[in-house]
């Protein structure tokens, strides 16, 4: 047995081992396993930890940790789901002193692109003031003890960057550290910019969002001002943030109309930026506000996937790491939206209702964070589900529903199944280069 990811640190300090006893186990329902070319994997869905071994045998020999290490649980009374609530809201109340260490900072509402899917339409196009991007900062310094992370948004955040080296520059006069993510659409990406991105805001990654090859692209985006060459200026931006070592994450925009054309980019992609280590792209399906997406999009979905999938695109984006805490910044007591008027929120997508309070005051209102923090019931399908550690849905995210699909279900099973797979290979490839250093 190799253990390729350990446990995440909380469990290593609080949950104690599992002894072993005269009794029936089996293994949880929680508990992922993978075979792979070489042997099989285990992947505890709470825990986090990751074990490779090389045959049944091997699994068989290792029982005592398995059950020590909460792999293997009690066939009779041991209820799996009420477990993990358990230690969810152990953990949060661990956390709960933490402060606040990620902000959505909304530097504008305005855009250089006029995307027919914006859900910001006819969302007034303010900007955060020089004045509101300094009370921002200031509010960042009450309310955060750790390291923070700042996250750009718009509109194009990069329309206003005046407002962030001023964020930037206050915290690093304040003592605060931070790095910082951004989702853009790339355009105003030039040198001058990522030498700052790199040296002022700490950016470490990069999300842009691709609808199709050139026109398609041109005609999805439609630029204002278009000059007809921000496809290319935004594949060259690309690179050159490729080339400074920063993540970037590209989205393909998809719907049944464009999966061709996507799988068409994509070569143009593999072609011009290869396996780069810095590179990822995953397709996402354009919301179906009317109901579930149809046997058709999701047919084009798995295509395009598929494709992503073998050409390693798809990476461990996000590494297996066990139970989370929250679905995303609107449930999570450690995460603020700050819109450019200084109106906080808890949801990317709500920059007018649903608010919680402003940087201006210290008043929250309670009764609407509550609403955040409202989650669906669990339902039957839960009870076996490997992913019920990972899995909260809120009822105010205007992405969920009241019930989970096949689709959403078999498509988080196989990212979390990509994910095992991607960290074993990190860990093998990891292994032979201390290996070879060794010889
Ligand atoms: S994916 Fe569906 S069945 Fe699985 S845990 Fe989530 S809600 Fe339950
Ligand atoms: S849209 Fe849903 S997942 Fe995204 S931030 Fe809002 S609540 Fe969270």
């Amino acid at each position: 047995m190799e253990v390729i990811r350990q446990e995440q640190i909380w469990f290593r300090d609080h949950l104690v081992r599992q002894p072993k006893q005269n009794i029936k186990y089996r293994l949880s329902h929680f508990v992922v396993k993978q075979v792979t070319d070489d042997g099989i994997l285990l992947y505890n869905n709470v825990t986090g930890c990751l074990l490779f071994f090389k045959s049944e045998k091997d699994i068989k020999e290792n029982f005592i940790f398995l059950v020590e290490y909460w792999f293997y649980l009690p066939v009779d009374s041991f209820n799996e789901c009420d477990w993990v609530d358990f230690l969810r809201t152990k953990r949060i109340d661990d956390a709960s002193h933490q402060g606040i260490n990620s902000y959505v900072i909304m530097t504008t509402l305005d855009c250089n692109a006029r995307c027919f899917y914006c859900y910001e339409k006819g969302t007034p196009r303010i900007s955060m003031t020089e004045k509101n991007a300094l009370v921002t900062s200031e509010y960042i310094q009450r309310h955060s003890t750790n390291k923070v992370k700042l996250t750009w948004f718009g509109g194009e955040p990069l329309l206003n960057t005046v407002v962030m080296d001023l964020i930037c520059q206050k915290l690093n006069d304040f003592g605060i550290s931070y790095f910082s993510h951004i989702i853009t659409n790339g355009l105003l990406f030039t040198r001058n910019i990522v030498n700052k991105a790199i040296n002022v805001w700490k950016l470490k990654r990069v999300q842009i969002t691709l609808d199709g090859t050139e026109q398609v692209y041109l005609r999805a985006k439609a630029y204002v001002n278009s000059q007809g060459s921000e496809f290319q200026i935004v594949l060259d931006n690309i690179e050159a943030l490729l080339n400074s070592k920063i993540a970037v994450n590209i989205r393909l925009n998809q719907d049944a109309y464009n999966t061709e054309d996507l799988l068409e980019l994509l070569a143009i992609l593999h072609n011009r930026f290869g396996t780069n280590p810095y590179l990822t792209i995953y397709n996402h399906l354009l919301f179906n506000f009317e109901g579930d997406y149809t046997q058709e999009q999701i047919g084009c979905y798995y295509k395009l996937k598929n494709k992503l999938t073998v050409l390693e695109y798809i990476k461990g984006y996000k590494l297996p790491n066990g139970m989370t805490d929250h679905q995303c910044m609107a449930d999570s007591s450690h995460s603020l939206v700050i819109t450019p008027s200084g109106i906080i929120g808890k949801c990317e997508h709500f920059t007018e209702e649903k608010m919680i309070g402003s940087i201006f005051t210290e008043d929250i209102d309670s009764s609407v964070l509550k609403m955040w923090n409202e989650r669906y019931d669990k339902q039957k399908e839960c009870n076996l589900c490997p992913l019920y550690p990972t899995c909260i849905r809120i009822k105010m995210c205007p992405n969920q529903k009241k019930h989970c699909s096949d689709f959403y279900r078999k498509d988080r099973m196989e990212s979390l199944n990509i994910a095992i797979k991607y960290c074993y290979k990190e860990w093998k490839i990891h292994k032979a280069e201390l290996t070879g250093l060794e010889n």
